[in-house]
């Protein structure tokens, strides 16, 4: 009887164990792994939060996107640390998404925050849902981005620049593209996603339309041949010239079934359930006339 008990017991222990273990693993985010592609140029992946980089230039790094949580960017400098002893000089934010700029109020205070001005003002822009943004509170603000462009801004870090390019509204109103001539690569934040529709904030004043526009002439105006981006591996211009593509035909799609007289739910039901809110926001933009 006693051997029974003591057996029961290490089974429930050990079902015990292994769910609550499993469940730690589904919490905890994945470590930070920095990815290198040139000598200077460094991915950001993993940890809580979008992909992002560093580049280490002759008197100091510039950092892109600061991912969401204080341990990722902990950890993130500690990384950035093992590589370079240069000053943390700026941070670029990509767009205004909670998964690239939150981390910025964790960062130290010395450091210089670059972004479009538009993203700026997005940064206040009430959450999908409607609450409120956490940027109001007065001691966010002195990571809220301090220097602000409108379509192009030079970065030196000694000899070395960095240039970054507003070529338009798309994903967001505010989303830029931080370019490594050097290294022929861009880091686009959001503006591609891979393996999952595109994400357009229409809430915050994204546009399908000018999202074509927008990476179109980010492919005539710079030589890039890697475009990084914040949720999946580095693209190549075949790739972006593709996404276009894809997007265009989709709004031909939609703008035929609309003058064929259907509404939404109608041109919905040929779509499956994670295209729903891509297809929405192409259907109002046509009917609003915001092509
Ligand atoms: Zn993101």
């Amino acid at each position: 009887m006693k051997k029974k008990y003591v057996l029961f017991s290490i089974l429930i222990c050990s079902i015990l164990l292994l769910s609550s273990s499993s469940f730690a693993q589904q919490r905890q985010a994945a470590p930070i792994k920095l990815e290198k592609l040139s000598d200077n140029l460094y991915q950001i992946l993993g940890g809580r939060g979008a992909n992002g980089g560093f580049y280490i230039g002759d008197n100091g790094v510039l950092v892109i996107d600061t991912k969401q949580t204080k341990e990722s960017v902990d950890l993130t400098l500690e990384e950035i640390q093992k590589i370079t002893d240069k000053p943390i000089k700026y941070i670029v934010n990509t767009h205004s998404d909670g998964d690239h700029v939150t981390g910025n109020q964790f960062f130290p205070k010395t450091v210089t925050i670059v972004a479009q001005k538009n993203c700026r003002k997005e940064f206040f822009h009430p959450r999908s849902n409607g609450e409120p943004s956490a940027w109001e509170k007065p001691e966010l603000a002195p990571f809220l981005p301090s220097i602000t462009f409108s379509d192009k801004l030079d970065i030196y870090l000694g000899s070395k620049k960095i240039e970054l390019y507003y070529f338009g509204v798309g994903h967001t109103t505010g989303d830029i593209v931080v370019y490594f001539p050097e290294e022929k690569t861009a880091f686009i934040g959001d503006q591609i996603f891979m393996g999952r529709p595109q994400l357009i904030h229409s809430y915050k004043g994204g546009n399908s339309f000018a999202h074509v526009k927008t990476l179109t002439k980010m492919l005539d105006t710079l030589e890039a041949e890697k475009f990084c981006i914040g949720h999946s591996d580095p693209i190549d211009r075949t790739t972006v010239k593709h996404h276009i593509e894809e997007m265009t035909q989709l709004q031909e799609k939609i703008k035929t079934q609309i003058d064929q007289g259907k509404n939404l739910e109608e041109i919905q039901k040929a779509f499956e359930a994670n295209h729903l809110r891509l297809v929405e926001s192409i259907f109002n933009e046509i009917k609003n006339d915001k092509m």
